[in-house]
């Protein structure tokens, strides 16, 4: 800018500019206000578009006008924080100042600390602690460059800022100390913004809903709610954003008392309900599970969003009720894409991704609304859950057309719908085809969960090296998939190198996915004893999940006393989950132990286990057909009967012999009768496959539970004697199978 080099002597004369002396220590804020009623600053505050305000600098240059500091500064801010806002060009006119009085550098640092780039604030600050004694930040300084470290979550700079702000008179001013203890709560450390909180002389409603809000989102809905009581009993008045905090924690701790409490003390103390707050109560019902409290509030409320229709929504399908969610979805004023949306993950993360799939088809063909990331996102998983992979394919192909920006989160289900379809080559494709910069931590997770799923482990081992040469930092899922890959492997020597590196060099903690992972490795590889030690020495309480992972290496090795001791824990934390009996009866039935499956079976009716019914799903020309045991619902169901007479004949003949041991193993399937065995909804959706698709395509069968031996053998023998290949996803893993063998190497 050639005005910039315009020296002071060039000033008309007939200006006689007084310029003010330069601020001493530090100026009060907006002092010298000489030229507050000149008619150019008086155009600054008028000016609707950024060239009038430039078009006044320009003028300002000629007048001289820019050499006071107060008329300059108001510049300033009107380019920094008014609705015409233009950083940079602020920045350029900041530079341009000798001396920038205090509330212009204020004006810089908060512009920038709400910008897209905050580092910029801290920047400024630092370069003014550097003018010495010529300026001085002051109450307004502290809270914004206080801000913007929680922007950048740069614990040591805010731990500095804290310390300059505690010298000086600002240490103790509520508003700075508000806008601390903020800070400290969005970087996690909780403790440092309690004890900031605990050490104020005085505190506002913004203190306390500051560390309302911290506890709550932090995950400690206890403290939380015991501070919002303390609040009360030192009698501040709670107001919609204490409110809000203390309904997160409600929802957060899913308890329903205190949730109806809290609505009672809105009530009572007479808050006026913002429409947020609204459609916090709204959530906290429908998460706690009483989706008629919130149908009841949602017909109170005066003013509803696309938040309150849709939580209801979300409530609706929920708790089952498909026909009123589907009414509610109807009546909503606007059914665009979000009202869509709602619906499809309504269904998809509510177990009933095949309804979630037919809406997105439904979509399409009404043309009503146009699908978006959010739409493609959940319609993928759902794909991925049921193992539509032609559907899949067809969503990669709109994605494609419509030039759709392949986003992190469009990547990462993508992969993972092709990985879970069986379709690895596809799921790699897509993970080469987005370029290393754009891929972040959850692209790379995927790309590893998806060769962790078909055994590919040392590529996956593989891969996390280059994630690291791409300087993508691992988290916990990167690390869970990464310790699943070597467990599904074998590859117990990398499992526990990894392992031990995780804390020291990656900063992850181990959490209990991460041990139950452990123990399955070292599990199935035999080392149950020191499996079990591992568990011993875990610092958390081991959830479920581990104790499952050691009851199914149990089931490997056929050890009757670990089987015991590891079912009798988890079934001490899960009595009612009837995997834990069937794993154990498995154990019991490898051994020959008849009497001990038989009083478990009767144990699991006594207690009224409900089992959960087998269920394969395949996909055939863009339609998924579902299956369960003896299935007769499906409309080929004749045909698809006489098939697998025929191919029991036909195994029969090349030495197939259905196994009765199997038969008692399988306590997951309804019944107990040999031709049940038959029936399992697997061999079903194989025969339908059998059917219905060309020699050239795999039959993909997706299965909800663990595959039983018959199965995984009678699936190994029609790939030989049918010459097929067939992929069966059981609950825990991918079974390839080709002329007569399995990729899992009958090792799950
Ligand atoms: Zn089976
Ligand atoms: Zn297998």
């Amino acid at each position: 800018m050639a005005a910039t080099s315009m020296p002071a002597t060039t000033l008309p004369p007939h200006h006689h500019l007084s310029l003010p002396p330069p601020s001493p220590t530090y100026a009060p804020v907006n002092a010298h206000r000489h030229f507050a009623n000149h008619p150019t600053i008086l155009l600054i505050n008028q000016s609707s578009n950024q060239n009038q305000l430039k078009q006044i600098h320009a003028q300002m240059l000629r007048t001289g006008l820019f050499h006071d500091p107060f008329s300059a500064s108001t510049l300033i801010s009107a380019f920094a924080l008014s609705n015409l806002q233009d950083i940079n060009y602020a920045h350029q006119l900041f530079d341009q100042m000798p001396q920038p009085n205090v509330y212009t550098w204020n004006a810089l640092i908060r512009a920038y600390s709400s910008s897209e780039t905050p580092i910029q604030s801290l920047v400024i600050f630092t370069q003014m602690i550097h003018r010495g004694n010529e300026v001085s930040p002051n109450k307004f300084t502290y809270p914004f460059v206080i801000k913007a470290a929680a922007e950048v979550s740069d614990v040591r700079v805010g731990q500095v800022v804290h310390g300059m702000a505690v010298k000086t008179t600002f240490g103790s001013d509520v508003f700075v100390l508000n806008s601390l203890i903020h800070f400290y709560a969005s970087c996690g450390c909780l403790d440092s913004a309690y004890s900031v909180f605990l050490k104020m002389p005085v505190r506002d409603v913004v203190s306390w809903n500051s560390m309302i809000t911290g506890f709550a989102r932090g995950d400690y809905a206890d403290k939380a709610l015991k501070l919002f009581k303390q609040m009360q009993c030192e009698g501040l008045r709670p107001d919609n954003v204490t409110m809000m905090s203390v309904l997160t924690a409600c929802t957060k701790k899913l308890d329903l008392g205190i949730g109806r409490l809290v609505h009672s003390v809105i009530e009572r103390i007479g808050i006026t309900r913002s429409l947020n707050l609204n459609n916090a109560l709204l959530d906290m019902y429908v998460k706690c599970g009483t989706v008629d409290n919130a149908q009841k509030l949602f017909g109170k409320m005066p003013e509803k969003d696309i938040v309150s229709w849709t939580t209801m929504l979300v409530g609706y399908a929920k708790s089952g009720h498909y026909v009123t969610a589907r009414k509610h979805f109807e009546s909503m004023p606007n059914q665009d894409i979000a009202a869509w949306n709602a619906l499809i993950s309504a269904y998809e993360q509510n177990g009933n991704p095949k309804e979630a799939l037919n809406i997105f088809n439904e979509l399409q063909v009404s043309n009503k609304a146009k699908p978006d990331d959010i739409t493609l996102v959940s319609t993928l998983s759902a794909c991925a859950q049921v193992g539509a992979l032609d559907m899949g394919g067809w969503i990669h192909v709109y994605i494609k057309k419509h030039n759709i920006k392949l986003r992190c989160h469009l990547v990462t289900a993508l992969i993972d719908m092709y990985s879970k379809c069986g379709d690895l080559n596809k799921s790699l494709e897509v993970f080469k085809c987005c370029d290393d910069n754009n891929k972040d931590v959850f692209v790379w997770s995927a790309m590893i969960a998806g060769l962790a799923m078909h055994g590919h482990g040392r590529d996956a081992i593989k891969l996390f090296k280059k994630m690291q040469e791409s300087n993508v930092k691992p988290n916990g899922v990167t690390y869970t998939n990464l310790l699943c890959a070597c467990s599904h492997t074998g590859l117990l020597e990398e499992g526990r190198d990894l392992f031990t590196k995780m804390k020291p060099i990656y900063g992850i903690t181990p959490g209990v996915k991460h041990y139950a992972c452990m123990v399955d490795m070292l599990g199935r590889a035999g080392f149950l004893e020191e499996a079990l030690e591992l568990i011993n020495t875990m610092p958390m309480p081991p959830l479920a999940s581990v104790y499952g992972a050691l009851l199914g290496a149990c089931r490997l090795y056929g050890n009757i006393e670990v089987a015991e001791h590891a079912s009798a824990r988890l079934l001490e934390l899960e009595p009612w989950n009837h995997g834990a009996y069937v794993l154990l009866s498995n154990v019991y039935a490898k051994s020959g132990k008849w009497d001990k499956v038989a009083s478990l079976r009767k144990q699991m009716k006594d207690v009224g286990l409900k089992k959960e019914p087998g269920c394969s799903s395949i996909e055939v020309n863009g339609c998924v057909h579902e299956f369960v045991v003896g299935d007769n619902a499906h409309s080929q169901s004749k045909t698809i009967y006489g098939k697998l007479n025929e191919v029991f004949e036909k195994l029969k003949s090349n030495g197939y012999e259905p196994n009765r041991s199997y038969v008692l193993q399988c306590v997951e399937e309804e019944d107990m009768q040999e031709q049940a065995l038959h029936l399992h909804s697997e061999k079903l959706a194989i025969a339908f496959g059998l059917i219905s698709l060309t020699k050239s395509q795999p039959i993909r069968v997706m299965k909800n539970l663990r595959v039983c031996g018959d199965c995984h053998n009678v699936a190994k023998l029609i790939s030989k004697v049918y010459d097929r290949e067939i992929l069966l996803r059981d609950r825990y893993r991918f079974h390839r199978f080709k002329a007569g063998e399995c990729s899992c190497k009958d090792y799950w």
